[in-house]
């Protein structure tokens, strides 16, 4: 047997038993009489006591040992005399009889401690070693549990999971494609799957009611922080379900993780129409940690000969409770903060509501204390309390000031990482107006359903950006953790949809032909939701980024840096997929 046990597994109940353990030396000390070395696998560290009085020569062997060699050692459970009480394993050590040297290491590049001192780069570039950290390591075991969890939770209720292809049809909605030539038919190719979309749509056409899959999906966009080119879905569709019907059941499935990962317990999760929440927090994916509602003040600021406010399509602000103390500096600080290109407002006008009732602003030359009152109680404002206002085209001034909010959450602790606020976003506008090609995109994709009740807008053009659909987002902590849809079951529907997107018949039929045609043959009427699945775990696990719940991940230029990808590739294969490469300058 190579091994009896794991590094993580001894007590102090196994004392006096033989054991074989294999693992990597993760630190020696050498203390002339004794020679301690920590011996580290997955499971954890166990020492192993090497004693020069009762066998000089394997004493010897292992004061040669070096970081990272791979041991089998063979000996007897003793107990520790000094015991570590931070590991698991700390009241024991192993008195080692035989010890064979399975292989050696290089030096690590890094130290292979929970704190490393490997940069992020060199950390990439030799991500197996990264792994055998704690802190990564652990990522991804929480990774695997969650993934197990999901596949219980769906299973149990029915979901089959079906895997659908990688070597898809390019469609242009949505990202970009990652393209795939193939050889046996030149000059064509294959896209892989943004996500499976369509196939399981096509899955719900073919009777497999419940499907689901966690899957890889990959879409070529500029790569913006935290975002990688393929990343992992959990993807679902339901058959003969009303939008009630799929958010209970995505409901119960986060609520599950909840509890099993966390042991929170959550009630219903709060619902919000997008509307609002553009309205109230200016972002289709608050961030429900804190309050700090928008709080809109556009006729109480006008008449007062303050031109900014005066001209203004939209007045709105926050209140950040108690902070009426904030310095000049602080103030300065913020309106920097709001004037960066980012978030791009002109500037920032800030009422103090003192502790003893008195104002201070930095419009006071247009505003005297009983206007600045009226905005203060308007705003639900406490003595003590600062109000922080912007203005312009409302729209514009909602995202600048979510920005605002965001930031002074950040500011004041709110945004406590080990604090969950889920949240469904629903009622989603159906188009999507883009200035620069002068045309509507589906916000979601272009299968999903209006709203019943907004469908005769369809026939509108002038009405198209009022349509609603039945989509809806899961939102967790200020972040889009999934997003879904009930989708258009009705070729008649769908061939209007597309006429909308700008599509005619047949350049909707070459490119959505397949579906079309299966939607003629009896489709159910159906809905689904992807959860981001790597956001999700770092969500969980209180941390920013996903790369470190993805075993491999890319790094900010689409890089692996491992293995050097993506990289040139011979003229032979060039040739064989009659592809010309010409790398002009
Ligand atoms: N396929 C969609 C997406 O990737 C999710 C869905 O509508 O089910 O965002």
């Amino acid at each position: 047997m190579y091994r009896t046990n794991t590094c993580g597994e001894l007590r102090l109940a196994n004392k006096g038993e033989k054991v074989t353990l294999c693992g990597w030396v993760q630190r020696s000390r050498d203390l002339g009489g004794m020679t301690f070395v920590d011996l580290r696998d997955r499971y954890g560290i166990t020492q192993l006591a090497f004693n020069m009085e009762t066998n000089a020569p394997l004493c010897e062997r292992a004061r040669r040992l070096g970081r990272e060699y791979v041991l089998q050692v063979t000996g007897t459970v003793i107990e520790r005399s000094s015991k570590n009480t931070k590991i698991p394993t700390g009241e024991i050590e192993l008195e080692v009889e035989e010890m064979t040297v399975l292989n050696e290491s290089k030096t690590p590049p890094f130290t292979i401690e929970d704190q490393s001192d490997g940069g992020d780069d060199l950390r990439m570039k030799y991500r197996y070693l990264d792994i055998r950290r704690n802190p990564v390591k652990n990522n991804l075991v929480m990774r695997h549990k969650m993934a197990m969890l999901v596949r219980n939770y769906l299973s149990d209720r029915d979901f089959l999971e079906i895997e659908t292809p990688m070597l898809i049809k390019s469609t242009p909605e949505g990202a970009r494609d990652f393209v795939v030539p193939s050889r046996m038919n030149p000059g064509e190719f294959y896209a892989l799957p943004q996500s499976p979309q369509q196939y399981k749509q096509l899955l719900m056409v073919a009777g497999m009611d419940r499907y689901f899959q966690i899957v890889r999906c990959f879409r070529d966009e500029d790569l913006r922080a935290d975002r990688q080119p393929e990343f992992t879905q959990i993807d679902c569709e339901m058959s003969f379900v009303h939008q009630e019907d799929v958010l209970n059941m995505f409901e119960g499935l986060a609520k599950h993780l909840f509890k099993e990962m966390k042991g929170i317990e959550f009630d219903k999760f709060p619902r919000m129409t997008w509307h609002d929440a553009m309205r109230l927090y200016g972002s289709d994916k608050p961030d429900l940690r804190f309050g700090m509602e928008f709080k809109e003040v556009t006729d109480v600021v006008k008449g007062h000969g303050f031109g900014l406010f005066d001209g203004a399509e939209l007045v709105v602000g926050i209140v950040a409770e108690g902070c009426a103390e904030y310095t000049r500096k602080q103030l300065d600080a913020l309106t920097d903060f709001v004037k960066r290109p980012q978030v791009g407002a002109g500037g920032m006008v800030y009422i103090k509501y003192n502790a003893d009732g008195s104002f201070k602003s930095s419009v006071d030359k247009f505003y005297d204390a009983e206007a600045l009152k009226a905005v203060a109680d308007r705003m639900g404002a406490k003595p003590g309390d600062l109000m922080l206002l912007l203005c312009g085209p409302a729209m514009k001034t909602r995202v600048q000031l979510c920005a605002l909010r965001l930031e002074m959450g950040q500011q004041l602790g709110l945004r406590d990482p080990q604090k969950f606020a889920p949240l469904w976003v629903i009622d989603f506008p159906l188009l999507e107006w883009d200035d620069e090609t002068q045309r509507y995109y589906a916000m979601h994709h272009p299968f999903t359903a209006p709203k019943p009740e907004d469908e005769p807008l369809l026939d509108d053009p002038s009405k198209w950006g009022d349509i609603r659909a039945n989509a809806y987002d899961i939102v967790m902590n200020g972040c889009e953790v999934g997003g879904g849809s009930i989708r258009i079951h009705d070729r008649t529907l769908q061939n209007k949809m597309f006429h909308t997107l700008g599509f005619t018949d047949e350049s909707a039929y070459a490119q959505f032909g397949f579906l079309m045609d299966a939607f003629t043959y009896g489709a159910p009427p159906h809905a689904g939701l992807a959860f981001g699945f790597d956001r999700l775990c770092s969500i969980f696990a209180g941390a920013d980024s996903i790369r470190d719940f993805i075993a491999f991940p890319k790094n900010n230029s689409g890089r692996d840096v491992m293995s050097q990808s993506p990289s040139p590739i011979s003229q032979e294969q060039l040739d064989e997929l009659q592809i010309k490469v010409d790398l002009k300058g």
